[in-house]
């Protein structure tokens, strides 16, 4: 695989960054994750306008131009031939040479780094035929989960949690409503009409969220945004997550309920067809 590291296109066995990179010391950086179909990028613009946003909220300097980030992520998705498949891209506030809690001054140079992730069968992901199984966790994170951070030990333990309960994912519960999945928006279907939670700080606002909600309202489907328990989500006719990685992910059981029938729902199938076909026809 080839990967990019400031500036250069190497082997991923020849790539490096410093150990006093404030990504690795601190968590001091963010991320984006773009998917590729037919090898093209998914709403490459969502994801670096929402990069920025999150530089800018961190006073984190950007490393380069929409451009150049542009060119870097289709040169990468050509030289590693994905036709499938996933782009990470992850910027770090980079280093002065030493660990200290204090920023480094304000000119250092930011740490880029971008590889791509082979995934044939990304669309017709047999996961999405049987639909995800989810437990519920407190939501335990920071406070800032709009900033796309790479703080992810919390989500990830909760993945594990899931995974150790013959699960697949999990949903994440603060004050007694849903925020979100652990890597991904959460929605539940009720009546037809399609809830989940409003944009803020407490949750990642993400590219899919924007798209797939868009998509429904053009498709005439009813939506609420608004704030939502687990018990809500249990006694729904469906419910579905969204994420740039999985696209709409059919949520089948929550917490041992099976919803409906214990299949994906016919909402939830419907957004992800349109999805994939809008999404497709738009890849740059
Ligand atoms: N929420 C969280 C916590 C996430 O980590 C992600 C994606 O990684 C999402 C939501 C979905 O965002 P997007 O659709 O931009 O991938």
């Amino acid at each position: 695989r080839t990967v990019y590291v400031n500036g250069e296109y190497l082997p991923e066995s020849e790539a490096s960054i410093s150990i006093f990179d404030r990504g690795f010391l601190f968590a001091d950086a963010v991320y984006e994750v773009t998917s590729v179909l037919d090898g093209k990028l998914i709403d490459f613009e969502g994801h670096a306008v929402r990069l920025k946003r999150s530089l800018d909220e961190l006073d984190i300097v950007q490393p380069c131009s929409m451009d150049e980030l542009l060119e870097i992520h289709r040169k990468l998705v050509e030289l590693n031939g994905i036709d499938e498949g996933l782009v990470y891209l992850q910027v770090t506030r980079g280093s002065d040479g030493d660990r200290d809690f204090v920023f480094p001054a304000a000119d250092t140079k930011p740490s880029l780094v971008l590889f791509t992730q082979n995934k044939p069968g990304l669309a017709d992901s047999p996961a999405a035929q049987k639909g995800a199984k989810i437990i519920s966790i407190d939501d335990i994170r920071w406070g800032r989960r709009d900033i796309k951070t790479v703080q992810l030990l919390y989500p990830s333990m909760g993945k594990m949690m899931a995974k150790k309960a013959g699960c697949d994912d999990a949903w994440l519960v603060e004050d007694g409503y849903v925020t979100e999945g652990t890597s991904n928006n959460a929605y539940f279907v009720k009546n037809g009409k399609i809830v989940t939670r409003p944009l803020s700080n407490d949750i990642l606002h993400g590219i899919t969220r924007k798209a797939v909600l868009r998509m429904a309202a053009e498709a005439q489907m009813e939506i609420e945004e608004r704030l939502f328990t687990i018990d809500e989500a249990k006694e729904a006719d469906e419910a579905f997550t969204t994420s740039a990685s999985a696209f709409v992910m059919p949520v089948v059981e929550i917490d041992g309920v099976a919803l409906g029938d214990g299949t994906p729902g016919p909402i939830a199938k419907r957004l992800r067809e349109i999805y994939l076909d809008e999404s497709r026809k738009a890849a740059i």
